[in-house]
Parts: C-alpha cells; structure tokens; sequence
C-alpha cells in the first residue's frame, strides 16, 4: 500500500511540476515540444494546439483553450476524473478496476469524435478549428 501511494504521489508531484512549468510558459508557446505531425506534413492533428490549451487553461481563458485545441479542452475534465479514479484505484487495490467498470462506447465516441476534428481543422471552410491565438 505505502509503496503503491508513493508510485501515485510521485506520477501526481510531476504532474503537478509539468503544470507550474507550463504555467509560467508565455502565452501561445505551450510546452514547446513541436508535433512531429505537424512539422512533417504541415496539417494540423487532433493533439495540436493542446498544450497551449492547458496553458490557457491554468490562467483561467478557457474562451482562449478551445481556440487552441476544443477537443482537449471539453474532454479534459474527463480525462481528469478517469486518471484520479485509476490513481486511487491503484492505490486502494493495487490494479486498474476503473477501466472494466466503464461502458467503452461513449470511449469510441470521444476516439472517433478525435479523428474526425483531427480531419475538418485542416479543410478551409472550418479554419476555425485550427489553433488560433487571440491578437
Ligand atoms: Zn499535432
């Protein structure tokens, strides 16, 4: 049990340290780690945009975090809830009895909404969808 709250403590305490470092990161800059996606074809994909998102999101401009990255930015409360229920489960049972318990169509729901938003933010006529900042 003390060696299972350690393992999620640490996971929690990098976590934690990632989101100060983004947290003081300049507006538009994000994590600064490049999509290989991105730099390769020159498409946008489904993940552009998010770490800006979360950065936008810790100062508080959600208006700006859907700018960058919607999908991110309405699927993040769930994927908060999902982590720290598997953190705690790890911690309680020492194994994932999250996963199991959850029914997996809304999961290919949010996958196939994903693709799709990963597909129209690069055709013209919904530019919108492209990561955008504010002038
Ligand atoms: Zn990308």
């Amino acid at each position: 049990m003390k060696k299972r709250a350690f393992i999620v403590a640490a996971a929690a305490f990098f976590a934690a340290a990632a989101l100060l470092y983004l947290y003081f990161t300049g507006e538009g800059e994000g994590a600064g780690i490049p999509c290989m996606f991105h730099q390769l074809t020159g498409l946008y994909c489904s993940g552009c945009g998010a770490s800006r998102a979360l950065r936008s999101i810790l100062h508080l401009d959600f208006y700006q975090a859907l700018r960058y990255n919607a999908i991110f930015t309405i699927s993040l409360p769930l994927l908060a809830v999902y982590f720290s229920a598997l953190g705690i489960s790890y911690i309680r049972f020492g194994k994932d009895r999250i996963s199991g318990k959850i029914s997996m169509f809304p999961v290919w729901i949010i996958i196939a909404a994903a693709i799709l938003y990963g597909i129209l933010r690069n055709i013209p006529a919904f530019a919108f969808l492209a990561p955008t900042c504010l002038p």
